[in-house]
């Protein structure tokens, strides 16, 4: 286990704090939240999800939900509204009222002298919210800035091919060589950046590039590309655009356009902090102007954190979906059963820290498991059945029990279930040759089923195949509640399910999606997919009342664990949010579960 306690819980909050003190932004505090539309969000992108909506809601702020939409080569507009749904889905109970204020009227084109910035306060209406910014909105405003970067001498276009670029750099420790394009003329940078805006070359013929310093120790730095070709139809722009601008050059401006105040992103960009600046200071913005802080970003053992990984497991039908219920996606663990809360719960406990550590899956399992067992109504289901017969008590008698909806929330009231002569219980719950300490039923052995009698198994029927198939118990009709051995103690109590009113339903039971905790290691991650990570059950009886679940609902499966009913309507198909306690061994391969 790699887990390193954060070394603040909040370092960027108290950052945020003495900005504040400072009256820096004039005690505005304003972040985002940028995901590229290439894919769906996963459990990382909750952590800087929660990090940003919560620091706005703490703060009194604003939260920009930005569409980082610069490639269109690989995103999509079915991406964006999926985000844009799980990020509803994470926060709308939460801090959806901090979501950043729609532009007052049309966005204003930026003519290069000026640049516009969204409301940073006014109506806290909800319909003045904006659900979505798109860096895309201001491709006509990041031209006008880039032309300014050229007249100032500071940008220049180079005619060499990406490879050539790449190979100039050099390396930290080697030098660069610079652009043999790097002193062109203003007049002639200008002529060629608005004739590649037009169109007039192919593809990588030409970039524009910042021009700092090719020899920097921070190879960033070393005249990065600002603008590349591509005549590639993009989701929202449609053919509009010929050009492109690079992550570096859209992401500050974009910060500074929307009036962001706390640019916060996972460390990797720590490298590209001086370019950050580079950019805003060139262009000699009016302050303050944003600044960008970074975090160390989540890490999950047995489950993959990338876009690219996620995808290849998609495309290769590896799962079902970006909304497999195995998935580390926002939708996979929302189809699952998760609650948004325990969701939020778990990125609240994981704090933000400045070094990489790698977080158990089984802690994200704890905190859902805390969630659930505080809300989920209790049911009775019986997974791998086998026949039980009272053979004290009459064909076709009908009882009832009543049964506790929820022990941890008096509110959730009782309910009534049916109980006959006739029931079923797991195939687990009977040993005919049980081991030491085996609590539940045996040959001659007692047992108490829950809420109901307690009961004596006299005979344990065999098919040809020698399968116990059936148990003959009698029952101490005065065991129930109210009866004169009510109270009698036996060391086991069982669930049961009656078979007459039992209700036919599957189950998807779920295992780690990777074998190895560390799936990034040690050669592809395909090699470690679990091939057990679904184990389907079919021929599970459940208790009538869950007839009438509401798809999306999570109950837990007395002994058994959380459940959540599918979205199929015409049969009772459950998945296995989380088993009731964890089985995780702590050497890291997943357990067998029963
Ligand atoms: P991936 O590596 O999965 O493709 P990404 O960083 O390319 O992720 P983006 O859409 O660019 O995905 O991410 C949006 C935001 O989410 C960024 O600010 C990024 O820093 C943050 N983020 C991405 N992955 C994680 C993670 N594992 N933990 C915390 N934050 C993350
Ligand atoms: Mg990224």
């Amino acid at each position: 286990m790699s887990e390193t306690p954060p070394i603040s819980q909040n370092f960027i909050r108290e950052r945020i704090a003495a900005d504040l003190a400072e009256g820096r932004y004039g005690g505005r505090i304003h972040t985002r939240f940028p995901p590229e539309p290439n894919g769906r969000l996963h459990i990382g992108h909750a952590k800087s999800i929660c990090l940003n909506f919560g620091i706005a809601r703490d703060a009194g702020g604003l939260c920009n939900l930005r569409m980082d939409d610069t490639n269109p080569v690989k995103e999509d507009l079915a991406y964006v509204n999926s985000i844009v749904e799980d990020v509803r889905w994470l926060i709308a109970d939460w801090a959806d009222d901090r979501l950043g204020l729609k532009p007052e009227g049309a966005l204003p084109q930026a003519d290069g002298a000026d640049f516009f910035l969204f409301p940073a306060s006014g109506s806290a209406d909800r319909a003045a919210r904006r659900e979505a910014f798109f860096a895309s909105d201001y491709f006509d405003a990041l031209y006008e800035f880039a032309v300014r970067l050229v007249k100032k001498g500071k940008a220049y276009v180079c005619d060499h091919t990406p490879e050539e670029v790449d190979r100039m750099r050099g390396a930290p420790e080697a030098a660069g060589r610079p652009s043999a394009y790097r002193d062109r003329s203003v007049a002639e940078n200008l002529d060629l950046f608005a004739r590649m805006k037009e169109g007039e070359f192919p593809d990588g013929s030409r970039t524009l590039r910042a021009k700092i310093n090719m020899d920097a120790p921070n190879v960033w730095l070393r005249d990065p590309v600002l603008y590349r070709i591509r005549h590639t139809e993009h989701h929202r722009t449609g053919r509009r655009w010929r050009i492109y601008p690079m992550y570096d050059f859209a992401h500050c401006l974009s910060d500074y356009i929307e009036g962001i105040t706390h640019s916060i992103c996972t460390l990797e960009f720590e490298v590209h902090r001086p370019l950050y600046d580079w950019i805003l200071e060139s262009l000699e913005l009016p302050r303050p102007l944003p600044r960008q802080h970074e975090f160390a970003r989540l890490n999950l053992t047995h489950t993959v954190l990338s876009k690219r990984k996620l995808l290849r497991l998609v495309e290769e039908k590896r799962v079902e979906g970006w909304d497999d219920p195995r998935m580390p996606t926002i939708a996979g663990m929302r189809r699952r059963g998760y609650p948004a809360a325990a969701v939020r719960a778990f990125c609240e406990r994981i704090g933000v820290a400045k070094r990489e550590n790698t977080i158990e899956f089984a802690l994200l399992e704890h905190c859902v498991r805390e969630e659930l067992n505080r809300t989920a109504l209790r049911r009775f289901a019986v997974l791998r059945p086998i026949k039980l017969v009272i053979t004290n008590l009459p064909e076709g008698r009908l009882e009832e029990v009543t049964a506790t909806n929820n022990p941890e929330d008096p509110a959730a009231g009782s309910r009534a279930i049916p109980f006959g002569r006739e029931l079923w219980i797991e195939r687990d719950d009977f040993a005919e040759d049980p081991p030491p300490k085996y609590f539940r039923l045996k040959p001659g052995g007692e047992v108490r089923l829950k809420n109901a009698y307690i009961v004596k198994c006299e005979e344990a029927i065999k098919d040809e195949a020698g399968n116990v198939v059936e148990l003959r118990c009698v029952a101490d009709l005065d065991s129930k509640t109210g009866g004169t051995t009510a109270n009698r103690k036996v060391k086991g109590t069982i669930h049961w399910v009656a078979a007459a009113h039992a209700l036919d339903a599957e189950a998807r039971l779920y295992e780690a999606l990777y074998t190895r905790p560390d799936p990034d290691k040690g050669g592809d991650d395909l090699s470690a997919l679990n091939p057990n990570s679904l184990e389907t059950l079919r021929g599970c009886k459940v208790e009538p009342s869950l007839a009438e679940a509401a798809p999306g609902v999570v109950f837990q499966f007395e002994r058994l664990g959380y459940f959540v009913r599918s979205e199929e309507k015409e049969r009772l198909v459950f998945l296995r949010t989380v088993t009731l306690r964890d089985s995780w061994s702590k050497v890291g391969h997943p357990p067998a579960r029963p």
